[in-house]
């Protein structure tokens, strides 16, 4: 099979969408922006061994297509954007055909939850497998949610909870224990984050700042309140968990898994006090405030508490 035969059969679909005019076969796309939308573009790319297990079996395909979409429709949740458009890079280190079936199943799933076309890529032969995914969205002039606009006075939110996917990625090289329920939810919440896109449009009128919690929340927040250009306050004690969080780990690791654990892909937001516990069908939890002292300070039933390696830095 080679490149080309690879990419109709796994990549091209028929698709009746009037706002592509060419899609995938040329040498681009030409695609019809709405006339009346600022576009809102993001792209990520998951290294094998860096950023996900390797992956070289086909059952670890379908979830790695999954996740390469869903931490791109995640960045255009913190826009408060609408996804709508995708390339896709991939580097292989071989074509086999039941790991590109699985792989181009699970991206389709991803891209159909909300309604987006892939409309080019590029396939290439490599050492590892590289999967890069680049969005294009759309949003109302004026109205993308930001970084900077947090204010002091404002309450910090988060959505879902926090330590799953850093738990995940910790068990799935473990056996199954007696816990296996709440073990195959963690590495589902790593494999398979769910983007909290309906909420960042629910945002729009309301977050003065916003940002995805991809590389753990302490550090996300911490760029929050950088670019804002304030500090915030968390108390520890209201960081929403999950059950199965506290269930498989020992108290000492829950906290850090939550507070400094990656890939959860939940918005943490800055807005005035008072929003309601869901939105979107999504719980928000108040777990801080907005202050103007520089940083990200944690209190752990009122005492002040240190939390180590504040997310994930490459070259470091
Ligand atoms: P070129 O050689 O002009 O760069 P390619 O031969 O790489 O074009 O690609 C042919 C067509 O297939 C292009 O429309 C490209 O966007 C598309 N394409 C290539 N790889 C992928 C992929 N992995 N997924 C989706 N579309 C792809
Ligand atoms: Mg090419």
């Amino acid at each position: 099979m080679d490149e080309f035969e690879l990419i109709r059969r796994f990549f091209v679909r028929d698709t009746e969408a009037d706002d592509i005019v060419l899609g995938i076969g040329d040498d681009g796309a030409v695609l019809k922006p709405p006339a009346d939308r600022e576009q809102v573009v993001v792209i990520d790319t998951l290294v094998e061994n860096v950023h996900f297990p390797g992956c070289s079996e086909p059952r670890d395909a379908g979830r790695l297509g999954y996740r390469a979409v869903a931490v791109n429709l995640s960045d255009i949740a913190a826009m408060g954007a609408v996804p709508r458009w995708m390339t896709l890079a991939l580097t292989l280190d071989r074509s086999d055909p039941t790991w590109l079936s699985g792989f181009s199943t699970g991206l389709m799933a991803a891209a159909d939850e909300h309604d987006v076309q892939l409309v080019g890529g590029d396939t290439t032969r490599g050492n590892a497998i590289v999967v890069r995914v680049h969005l294009t969205g759309f949003v109302e002039p004026g109205t993308a949610l930001r970084r900077d606009g947090a204010k002091s006075g404002d309450t910090v939110y988060l959505s879902g909870t926090v330590g799953d996917g850093a738990a995940g990625l910790e068990l799935m090289t473990k056996p199954l224990d007696a816990y296996h329920t709440e073990q195959q939810f963690l590495t589902e919440r790593f494999w398979k984050p769910q983007a909290r896109v309906q909420l960042g449009r629910a945002l729009r009128n309301r977050a003065t700042a916003a940002i995805d919690v991809s590389d753990g929340l302490l550090g996300d927040l911490g760029k929050l309140v950088e670019a804002s250009g304030v500090g915030a306050t968390i108390r520890v004690e209201d960081v929403p968990l999950s059950q199965a969080l506290t269930t498989c780990f020992d108290e000492d690791r829950v906290l850090p898994l939550a507070l400094t654990g990656g890939d959860d892909y939940e918005l943490c937001f800055a807005a005035p006090a008072g929003l309601p516990e869901e939105i979107a069908g999504v719980p928000v939890t108040p777990i801080g405030t907005i202050n103007s002292e520089p940083g990200v300070r944690c209190l752990l039933n009122d005492e002040p508490a240190q939390f180590e390696h504040q997310g994930y830095v490459h070259f470091q």
